[in-house]
């Protein structure tokens, strides 16, 4: 048992250095110039979205025991006119040249179908693809799943406070550091939520005007804070908000595993409640989507079951 846990805690460490050197290439690139591309499903991907997958691919085949990674991203996606800057900045982040077929490579080990493995990591290499785009928010969020629980998560939020860096091992609790300045990581406190909710900047992401009914039925006078990205579950964690409302825009989304994976561990390791709007526990075991599941709420524990009453008041119905 205690071997166990030494080896999951070597695993979050490594996962953590793995997400930092990502973030470290990134924020960099953010700030020079950052490209759309559409996908096939028309959402937006840039050089960052393949700089970071290939990254932390790359370290976790390096340290890792576990060895599929279930990405968004995929190698036949990345547009040939986008090799030159890849390989660039993938080799000065690892010190090394790399050539175009390495970085597909890497991209590849990205690709694993979660119905092969009952272990498996899940990685979001830019989370709120958007919010990196418009200026705002945005994460990288890396999560190992084992037989069908979130047993780590790692978040890092580049342009959250500075650069936070959120990591959690299920029952070994959930810390919170500088991202910038790697090697400083102390308990993860909650506070008690600014008396505000948190919610998507995308009105297509999240219902805002149901949300606004839920949050004066719950007596919150403060506006919601509406960012981007996992750095919502960072939000409730660190007490910026009461709770994280994800409520469904349409009756067919299903919501992707690595889009609430780490940021689920997070709050839940600091004593928060996780489920979706139906008060239904995350169900990790049913592909690449919670395809069992409706929205997702992230709350501070005692306000779990007001949230979901409000909730169920508030229905769907009226809009
Ligand atoms: P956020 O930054 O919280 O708005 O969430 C960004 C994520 O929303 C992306 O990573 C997408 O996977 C996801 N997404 C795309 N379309 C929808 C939708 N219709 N409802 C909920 N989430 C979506
Ligand atoms: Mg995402």
């Amino acid at each position: 048992m205690a071997s166990a846990t030494n080896s999951l805690q070597r695993e979050l460490d490594a996962a953590c250095a793995a997400v930092q050197v990502a973030a470290v290439a990134c924020s960099d690139i953010a700030t020079i110039e950052a490209r759309a591309i559409s996908k096939d499903d028309r959402s937006p991907v840039t050089v960052a979205d393949f700089t970071a997958q290939a990254l932390v691919c790359a370290a976790l085949a390096e340290t890792s025991a576990f060895r599929a990674v279930v990405g968004e991203e995929r190698a036949a996606d990345v547009p040939a006119e986008l090799g030159g800057e890849l390989t660039t900045r993938i080799g000065a982040a690892r010190g090394e040249t790399v050539d175009v077929d390495r970085v597909s490579a890497w991209l590849a080990l990205g690709e694993a179908d979660p119905a092969d493995h009952a272990w498996f990591w899940t990685l979001d290499p830019v989370d709120g693809t958007k919010g990196f785009l418009r200026g705002g928010q945005w994460a990288i969020a890396l999560a190992l799943i084992g037989d069908g629980v979130v047993q780590l998560g790692v978040l890092a939020c580049p342009r959250h406070d500075g650069g936070l860096l959120l990591a959690a091992r299920r029952g070994g609790g959930a810390t919170s550091g500088p991202l910038f300045r790697p090697g400083l990581r102390v308990a993860l406190q909650p506070g008690d939520g600014a008396g505000r909710m948190c919610e998507s900047v995308e009105a297509g992401h999240s219902d805002h005007d149901r949300a606004a009914r839920i949050a004066a039925r719950l007596g919150l006078r403060e506006a919601p804070l509406r960012i981007d990205s996992q750095v919502k579950y960072a939000a409730v964690a660190r007490g910026e908000a009461v709770a994280y409302l994800r409520l469904p825009t349409s009756a067919a989304y299903r919501e992707k595993i690595w889009d609430h994976a780490a940021g689920q561990i997070v709050v839940e390791e600091c004593g928060g409640r996780v489920s979706d709007v139906d008060g239904r526990p995350l169900d990790f075991t049913r592909g690449r989507r919670l395809e069992a599941n409706r929205g997702v709420i992230a709350t501070r524990a005692d306000l779990h079951a007001r949230v979901l009453d409000a909730i169920a008041l508030e229905g769907e119905e009226r809009r």
